[in-house]
């Protein structure tokens, strides 16, 4: 392709709302650009690296033996009525009606529509088992669509489904797939890390994973034990709480004393203002969920796990109370909220139960408590497990290693989801023995987008992207120095046409530029390999160049061609 034909502008600045490194780059190099909040076109470039992620995704899904197909992403709501999860999915799932008023929703995600598909097309176990994935468009209505590619409100997802007759044969088949991830991710050069996970509103009780990128901007924080090799999503772990329960004995402990703490509603300012350690202040926070108003007591130090909570009341979402609710049950604004009187029913994480006395608020504007004794101040009746692990904390799996925090992005989720979807929809099958048996499921997803955007996070530095070679672009780009001397245009030319018939796919850069120009602009794109044909074209010498090292060699246009040819095959760089 020459860089004259080439639908692409660079941009100096990157859009003030572009924050993480990965949606400046793409956005200045000229890969994307946005429509809509969390809607974007790919433009050449960015088309170009989605196909070749898509051809890695295509030939290791396909090796492991499961078939490409396409389903749409118009769906009739009554399927995810009969999948329960037509009201469940919430406001992430976009709904429309046609001209004669039925309903459809833009498909988040497709085991409603496989599962409808698979209860038609199988009835014997002699079909099974068999595994589907497709390419696909998906839709969620994002609350805060950001950081570009990463969380979208309309991607790309690969996203497969294995159906089976028993267990065994879904263990097997998340084995397979699990396997698969790892070459994905693996060719796709990234660093990432697969860890335990939390199944989510996708359903099923199986055993799940997700297979997260490594970044300082993830929004996942995944705790990996220093010892033993347990891995997991932090909303997953749980905290061994250690000792029982401290039980004082209160007699003679004199009661609460309240101290004056004007403008001092969080931890931070209570420590600068009033000298108090975070360990020893109990934070109480009030939720709404489940249709119920509740308080929830962890340490100063230590994060509410929503999900622990969500797990422990039986519910969907739980929110942070707004200030109506939050007067309503604590008598005062947050900020000097405190246990004792409250009318909702307390959840105490049990590091708040341990706790001989505390400062808490006093329930009053301006004023906190100490001396606040848990199980004399407070009702220690319903102890639980509600919060974060933090460093220090052992691991849940071996007991003797520390956990450590690293933070990702999620660009994989492969999860055992088991008869959940096939019961609901009545996707059942003859067994051995002639009896129906729903088929055990499993599905496992891709954040193509989000992965070209993972990518783009991990591989770049100052002057712009840096593809690993198996996704980039092109697989060279070759820099003409001065489009006006004659023997650099004529070996540019020649190089450029020997590389295209051996089928390397090369991006000339032949416009009417300035060296710096297109220097500029070759690092901001990323091709990891350029050949700059400048003042030693007369001898039949380029520069070779290499982006991510900044090396740079004179060799002559032989060699670069072989050098070149043998990027090309490396794996997953040849085109399809
Ligand atoms: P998240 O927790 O980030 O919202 P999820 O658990 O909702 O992700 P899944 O339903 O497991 O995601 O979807 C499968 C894959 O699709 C994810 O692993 C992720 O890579 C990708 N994905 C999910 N939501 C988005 C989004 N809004 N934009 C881009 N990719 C996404
Ligand atoms: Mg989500």
């Amino acid at each position: 392709m020459r860089q004259t034909n080439l639908l692409v502008t660079t941009l100096r600045e990157a859009p003030a709302e572009a924050e993480t490194r990965s949606h400046q780059l793409l956005l200045r190099a000229g890969y994307i650009r946005q429509v809509a909040a969390g809607v974007y076109t790919y433009l050449p470039l960015g088309r170009r690296v989605l196909r070749r992620m898509e051809q890695i995704v295509r030939q290791e899904m396909e090796s492991a033996g499961a078939q490409e197909v396409l389903m749409p992403s118009l769906q009739p709501a009554e399927l995810w009525r009969e999948s329960e999860r037509y009201e469940v999915y919430g406001k992430e799932l976009m709904k429309l009606r046609d001209r004669h008023d039925r309903e459809f929703v833009l498909g988040p995600t497709h085991e409603e529509v496989v599962t409808a598909l698979m209860r038609g097309e199988i009835s014997s176990y002699r079909r099974l088992p068999v595994t589907v994935y497709q390419i696909q468009t998906k839709f969620r209505d994002e609350r805060r669509p950001r950081s570009g590619l990463l969380r979208g409100r309309e991607f790309l997802m690969k996203d497969a489904y294995s159906f089976d007759t028993d267990w065994d044969g879904l263990d097997q088949a998340y084995q397979v797939m699990y396997s698969v991830y790892e070459r994905i991710f693996d060719r796709c050069g990234l660093k990432y890390r697969a860890v335990q996970a939390n199944a989510g509103a996708i359903g099923g009780k199986g055993q799940n994973h997700e297979f997260m990128a490594l970044s300082e901007i993830g929004e996942d924080t995944i705790a990996v034990c220093s010892l033993c090799g347990y891995a997991a999503n932090l909303e997953q772990v749980e905290v061994q709480s250690g000792a029982a329960p401290h039980r004082p004995d209160f007699a003679g402990r004199p009661a609460p004393e309240r101290f004056h703490t004007p403008a001092q509603k969080t931890i931070q300012q209570l420590e600068q203002e009033s000298q108090l350690r975070p360990q020893d202040i109990i934070k109480t926070l009030i939720y709404t969920g489940g249709g119920k108003t509740f308080a929830v007591l962890v340490r100063g130090d230590h994060e509410v796990n929503e999900l622990k909570v969500q797990k422990y009341l039986g519910c969907g979402d739980i929110t942070l109370a707004d200030y109506e609710h939050v007067q309503e049950a604590a008598g005062t604004g947050s900020g000097y909220v405190g246990p004792a009187g409250l009318s909702v029913p307390i959840l105490v994480d049990a590091a708040v139960a341990a706790m001989t006395e505390a400062v808490t608020g006093a329930g009053a504007e301006d004023y906190h408590l100490r001396g606040v004794v848990p199980g004399r101040d407070f009702p220690l009746t319903q102890v639980g497990d509600f919060r974060n692990a933090v460093t220090g904390d052992s691991c849940p799996q071996c007991g003797e290693g520390e956990l450590d925090f690293h933070q990702g992005i999620e660009v994989g989720h492969v999860f055992k989801l088991g008869t959940v979807y096939s019961e609901k929809l009545g996707a059942g099958c003859l067994d051995a023995d002639g009896r129906t048996q729903p088929m055990v499921m499993g599905c496992y997803g891709i954040g193509i987008s989000r992965l070209l955007a993972a990518v783009a996070e991990q591989n770049n530095d100052d002057q712009g992207l840096i593809w690993p070679q198996g996704l980039a672009p092109f697989t060279v780009h070759i820099l003409l120095m001065s489009v006006k001397d004659t023997a650099q245009r004529e070996l540019s030319e020649a190089l450029y046409a020997r590389l295209t018939s051996l089928g390397i796919d090369s991006l000339l850069d032949d416009r009417d530029e300035r060296a710096g120009v297109k220097f500029k602009d070759a690092g901001l794109i990323g091709i990891p390999v350029a050949l700059v044909v400048g003042k030693l074209a007369t001898e039949q010498r380029i520069e070779y160049m290499d982006r991510r090292t900044g090396n740079k060699e004179v060799i002559d246009i032989g060699e670069a061609v072989l050098r070149v040819s043998s990027l090309k095959s490396a794996p997953g760089t040849a085109f399809a």
